[in-house]
């Protein structure tokens, strides 16, 4: 059978969750037993979102081959538990960088190097790539940005021809808002037929509408915007405001399901198995404990910077029976004189990753706090390292001990950079980055959660625990407990004198699913509920 493909675009406004959209009807699919992928096409020049600000785009979530990427591409694997890749976002940058590379190349020699058709060709070839493969029964590519915007406006074009082109069905599904107004009291479908009509306009007619919705949407309504917009009643489907992990059971209420694979022309096989899914979501409301874990960052005003973390913590609180609350605490205004009543009423410690200066005396604060009082704590990239560092200076009396990412010329580069980075001068992409090997030492808390010897976990950092040092913190009582095989370096530290005190090089947040809760998160949590 030949892959066949659905489109997701946004309306009216951005945030209204078209990647839980996508991933929902991925993982309802997938119920049904068919193969799934799902891809964003991000409308920035960036190459990847590598080099952005996470105040500016949230969290950049990493994956196995080392692409730096969309938040989305988490809730994708979060609620399928498919692995993603590069193939599965591709931004403007990208694609622009491309065709670049072909016209120097002379790929294109003679000619003009357009908008259309080299640009829509390339966006046409990469939405093509995961299809491609041969591997997939349903492709469901996400458009980001808002219909109507300048960026997106060529990957809409190429969708048009594309969807032309495949001439079998594909379906496009379009997400809009029907805003509440208070004053009269009613629900506006206006905002959602003038989106449609800007749809229209550029040649694309959408197959469901997707209505975001604080209100249950009554079936007069769904007939107005139905025959407004040319689809049928029953494409147009209503997605209420509530948890994300609920959308899969909201869209399947709805039979988004249905109507997309009636449309691509495709069996509907059994009911989807959601049995597990739903387990999840029962633990996740019926839980007998509760703990409370701040999480010590410097871009905690927005919690998207922390998306996979914040997710983490709901997988790992459901299994263990517990509902984790968040204390967001920022890691600028956490200092000695305030640590004790900022920290004293937490069960657990999380010290997030992080790049550059701003924030760090904060951080030391607080793992000094968790390893004097012997508060669980788990640290996490640049968390680790802090926690290195914090241990090199108070326990070991290395005094000034830094990260050279800190402190160039510190006397004790406890953190140092990697041979590899010596002698990069790029930016973007130049990490190390993406799923490495790690060893894990038996009777290590790490080996205790994992139950296992050998794991992979993603990375994205420069530096590293400088091996140099390591005997002297062995001897002090911070032990390596996990390293990658290949290089020898460090991957996990503990201090097994400690109740539960582990700090992880790579990043354990970005494969925690639904259906795998990840087991450092799980031990972390079962250690704060004791
Ligand atoms: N800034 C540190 C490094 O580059 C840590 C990175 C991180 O926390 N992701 O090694």
């Amino acid at each position: 059978m030949s892959t066949k493909y659905v489109f997701v675009t946004g309306g009216v406004a951005s945030s209204l969750g078209k990647g839980i959209i996508a991933s929902s009807l991925a993982k309802l699919l997938q119920a049904r037993g068919y193969k799934v992928a799902n891809q964003k096409l991000d409308p920035y020049i960036n190459i990847d979102p590598g080099t952005l600000n996470p105040y500016e785009h949230g969290e950049c979530y990493v994956t196995d081959d080392g692409a730096e990427t969309d938040l989305d591409l988490g809730h994708y694997e979060r609620f399928t538990g498919c692995p993603t890749s590069q193939a599965n976002n591709i931004t403007t940058g990208r694609i622009y960088q491309n065709v670049i590379n072909k016209e120097r190349r002379g790929d294109y020699l003679g000619k003009t190097v357009q908008i259309v058709p080299h640009i829509t060709d390339e966006i046409k070839r990469n939405i093509k790539l995961l299809g491609n493969k041969g591997e997939y029964d349903v492709v469901i590519t996400e458009i980001g940005g808002t219909v109507g915007d300048i960026e997106s406006l060529p990957f809409i074009e190429a969708v048009r021809q594309l969807r032309w082109e495949l001439g079998e069905k594909s379906v496009l599904i379009h997400l809009t808002l029907v805003p509440f107004l208070s004053a009269s009291g009613e629900l506006k479908t206006k905002p959602t037929q003038h989106s449609v009509k800007a749809l229209l306009e550029i040649g694309v007619q959408p197959d469901v509408l997707v209505l975001r919705t604080e209100h249950e949407l009554n079936s007069d309504l769904r007939r107005k915007v139905a025959l407004f917009c040319n689809v049928a009643p029953k494409a147009v489907i209503q997605s209420i405001d509530v948890s994300i992990y609920e959308v899969p059971i909201k869209m399947r209420e709805e039979k988004l399901d249905e109507i997309v694979l009636e449309q691509l022309g495709l069996p509907l096989n059994s009911e989807p198995d959601l049995e597990s899914w739903k387990k999840f979501l029962y633990k996740l409301k019926n839980y007998s404990k509760e703990v409370r874990i701040g999480l010590v960052g410097k871009y905690v005003e927005l919690h998207d910077a922390y998306k996979s973390i914040v997710e983490a913590f709901i997988h790992a609180g459901a299994v263990n029976d517990c509902k984790v609350n968040i204390e967001w605490i920022h890691s600028e205004e956490l200092n000695e004189q305030n640590a004790a009543d900022c920290l004293k009423n937490l069960h657990g410690i999380l010290v997030a990753p992080g790049f550059g200066h701003r924030g760090i005396s904060g951080k030391l604060v607080a793992i000094r706090y968790a390893r004097e009082n012997n508060i669980p704590f788990l640290g996490i990239c640049l968390g680790m390292q802090m926690a290195v560092i914090e241990f090199a200076r108070n326990v070991l009396h290395m005094e000034g001990a830094d990260s050279t990412e800190m402190a160039a010329k510190t006397q004790y580069p406890v953190i140092d950079l990697m041979d590899s980075q010596l002698n990069v001068t790029e930016k973007g992409g130049t990490m190390r980055l993406g799923a490495y090997k790690c060893e894990l030492t038996e009777g290590s808390k790490a080996y205790e959660a994992y139950g296992q010897k050998e794991i992979q976990e993603r990375h994205r950092h420069r530096y590293e625990f400088n091996s140099k040092y390591r005997e002297d913190f062995e001897k002090a009582g911070m032990i390596t407990t996990g390293i990658n095989p290949e290089s020898g370096l460090t991957e996990i530290v503990e201090i097994p004198a400690h109740k539960w005190f582990v700090g992880v090089q790579f990043h354990p947040e970005y494969k925690s699913t639904v259906i795998k809760p990840h087991p450092l998160f799980v031990s972390f949590i079962k250690a704060c509920l004791s």
